[in-house]
């Protein structure tokens, strides 16, 4: 008899990705200590000071008319996470960057920009600010690695531990620079687990072009081509699990994935029933989402 090759199928394989920041890693401090050192950094640029600082009239008045006592506690929370001395003008521009800017548009590297651009008439080239502020939030960054500020979510490490036991493939795929994203998954996820490291890929939405770095957004070709990075058939299984719903949820569906939602502290109205979540699970922790998800791989085999 002749053995046809054809005919020797293939089990559907598990292939489980993951989301990054705050999804496996977080830290409470991170963003308002990075944010806020670069603030910091901006403000104190010749370009910023010679532009007169705050000069949109409406938040000049604002600015004027800002509760003393909330200025005083944002100085001292700031100071706090970053050991450095803030200005009342620079804890209002915090203060605008985290209720304007932040809560409405994860895209970090842009919110300087922003945050320059809604508050200041003046300057006409902000590039080399934007420079300098995500370049201080980089820095900050750094620390907050260093000094466990940014640190590994509850259950993230026995999640993948065990989603490896049970023979799947586990990769991260995450908005952001490939070294900077590669850098926490080695220093803060996989921190003292060695032998994890080599053994679970690490994907980022950087585009390189011929002379400069960009990092391109979580869109539905993103999550498609995640499929021909790993080898996945047609039949196999393919699951992500992230914190967001817009740019993890949503894109990764249309892609074709199952998905797994824990929301993070900007996402919290999909775990208070408030906004109802499209993905496939919904899971307060990643113990309980493993919990669910080894319940429908028993279901589906
Ligand atoms: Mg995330």
């Amino acid at each position: 008899m002749k053995l046809n090759l054809n005919s020797v199928k293939q089990p559907p394989k598990v292939h489980i990705f993951f989301d990054l920041d705050e999804t496996l890693i977080s830290g409470p401090n991170h963003w308002k200590s990075a944010a806020a050192n670069a603030i910091h950094s901006l403000t104190n640029h010749q370009i910023y000071k010679n532009s007169g600082g705050i000069s949109k009239p409406e938040y000049v008045h604002n600015f004027l008319r800002w509760n003393p006592e909330e200025s005083a506690k944002l100085k001292k929370e700031l100071g706090g996470l970053t050991g450095k001395k803030f200005t009342d003008e620079q804890v209002f521009l915090f203060k605008v960057l985290r209720d304007e800017i932040y809560n409405k548009n994860s895209n970090d590297l842009k919110q300087f920009d922003k945050l320059i651009k809604k508050t200041n008439t003046n300057i006409k080239n902000i590039k080399p600010l934007v420079k300098v502020a995500v370049d201080a939030y980089h820095d900050q960054t750094e620390k907050n690695i260093q000094s466990g500020v940014l640190s590994a979510n509850k259950g993230a490490v026995d999640a993948i531990k065990e989603l490896l036991n049970l023979g799947a493939t586990v990769s991260i795929a995450t908005k952001g620079y490939d070294d900077k994203q590669k850098r926490k998954v080695n220093e803060v996820l996989f921190k003292s687990e060695n032998n994890l490291r080599s053994k679970i890929p690490v994907f980022t939405t950087e585009k390189k072009l011929i002379w400069i770095r960009k990092v391109g957004e979580k869109t539905p070709a993103f999550y498609q081509s995640l499929k021909r990075k790993i080898g996945a058939k047609k039949t196999d299984f393919l699951v992500y699990i992230g914190d967001r719903h817009d740019s993890d949820i949503i894109p990764a569906k249309k892609a074709g994935f199952f998905t797994i939602h824990i929301p993070g502290r900007r996402d919290k109205e999909y775990l208070d029933g408030i906004k109802q979540s499209d993905a496939d699970i919904l899971a307060s922790n990643i113990p309980s989402a493993m919990d669910e998800l080894k319940s429908k791989l028993r279901v589906g085999r």
